[in-house]
């Protein structure tokens, strides 16, 4: 049997990124992102082995914008294309794995729009989209909280009146879960231990950061709850805050619930602290030019981080090693460093020269001597989106 070629899509409200997965090939044979969907202005941005190409599309949807790339695809998979996996961002309580998609894991999926509002409606856009235009072609749903799943309930509730939970779904649900689950693989195979059979804490810093505890290849705990503003500190997010913040800020500045929800999700983090940028480069560059604000976020995110990390501890009854990865964690050494520093009772060291040179998607151990193992491990979501699918089209 030849190679097969897996389309991965994840659809935001105005945007797609696509990439075509080779199951023999290590790097992408095309990949891009449609963006501004919906506008005037709305772009498909392609790359390839032999560069990058711009294409206007005037007011497409994500169906038009479906339509230009996906004979692009086809024409990048040799004429065979052998099923498209979805990211879909809230799986609730229904979706415990990734799943064919028909009409009644869909249901599923709109059963849990009121989770995650602003996502699995544009997740179901793109699904639509691409099941219109390609009906005899598999499509699998890969589900950002399913891995978190395994959470036992004694990590997953919250300490709010029952019936909050049994009727309503308040929980702690977590995301990233495609991560998490690749990179813990990933570091049990670099350490040459089973993954059924090691614990981990994994860090995925990106835009949206979370930490987690996997043992023996499942979550036991996350940072990210009933939805994706609980626990760190990140680029626009602010993470944790005492619950009555709500009622302070109504209170004595009178904002009502949107505004607040607003300001805690695109205000705070990184960009909020430094109130210079929420981008983790800027924000290290600024700080060694000795930028208060640049340093104040610095040290925030490093000591949120390392105190979740403390917490996640607890859900391992071993340690075989920390996981960072996302663009932080897979390139920012110095966040590496300083977070490790608040981590000495843990055990754990990092060695200089091997926190630098693991950048810019070089995988590899950092510890020094005696200290438990530290790995950066680049995530790859949209290569297990397409090991997800295939699996699905194998069984
Ligand atoms: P997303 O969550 O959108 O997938 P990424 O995983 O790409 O985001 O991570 C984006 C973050 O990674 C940004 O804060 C960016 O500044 C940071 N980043 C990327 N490269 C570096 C670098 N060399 N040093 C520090 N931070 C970096």
């Amino acid at each position: 049997m030849s190679a097969r070629n897996i389309l991965v899509i994840n659809c935001g409200s105005s945007s797609i990124k696509f990439a075509l997965v080779n199951e023999a090939q290590s790097s992408f044979p095309l990949q891009g992102l449609a963006e501004r969907l919906g506008s005037p202005e709305a772009v498909i941005h392609f790359e390839n082995a032999s560069g990058k190409e711009s294409l206007q599309v005037p007011d497409a949807d994500h169906q038009a914008a479906l339509a230009q790339i996906l004979p692009r695809v086809e024409a990048a998979a040799g004429g065979h294309l052998d099923g498209i996996g979805h990211r879909v961002v809230h799986g609730g309580e229904k979706f415990f794995a990734s799943t064919l998609l028909n009409a009644e894991t869909l249901a599923g999926i709109e059963a849990n729009v009121q989770l995650a509002p602003l996502h699995n409606p544009a997740n179901l856009s793109g699904i639509q989209a691409a099941m219109s235009l390609f009906p005899s072609l598999p499509q699998v749903g890969v589900f950002d909280t399913a891995f978190h799943q395994s959470m036992p309930e004694h990590a997953y509730r919250y300490a709010v009146p029952e019936f909050l939970y049994t009727q309503h779904g308040v929980r702690r649900y977590g995301f990233h879960g495609t991560s998490h689950r690749y990179v813990s693989k990933r570091a049990a195979e670099l350490a040459d231990l089973p993954a059924n059979n090691s614990s981990w804490l994994v860090a995925h810093l990106g835009n949206g950061c979370s930490t987690c505890a996997v043992v023996n290849g499942h979550s036991r705990d996350t940072s990210m709850g009933l939805t994706p503003l609980e626990g760190l500190v990140m680029g626009t997010r602010s993470g944790d805050v005492d619950p009555s913040l709500h009622n302070f800020l109504a209170n004595t500045l009178g904002w009502d619930l949107a505004k607040i929800d607003s300001m805690l999700n695109k205000e705070s983090g990184l960009k909020g602290l430094s109130g210079l940028s929420n981008d983790m480069r800027t924000i290290t560059e600024a700080r060694e030019a000795g930028h208060p604000g640049a340093t104040l976020a610095f040290e925030v995110f490093c000591y949120r981080l390392a105190k979740s990390l403390a917490s996640m501890a607890c859900a391992l009854e071993q340690l075989d090693g920390l996981v960072f990865t996302g663009g932080i964690g897979e390139n920012a050494a110095v966040v590496r460093a300083r977070t490790l520093d608040h981590l000495k009772l843990l055990g754990f060291k990092i060695d200089a020269e091997a926190n630098a040179r693991c950048v810019r998607g070089v995988a590899g151990e950092i510890q020094a001597a005696g200290s438990p193992r530290i790995l950066v491990v680049p995530t790859n979501e949209e290569r297990q989106i397409a090991l997800d699918t295939l699996a699905l089209l194998d069984a």
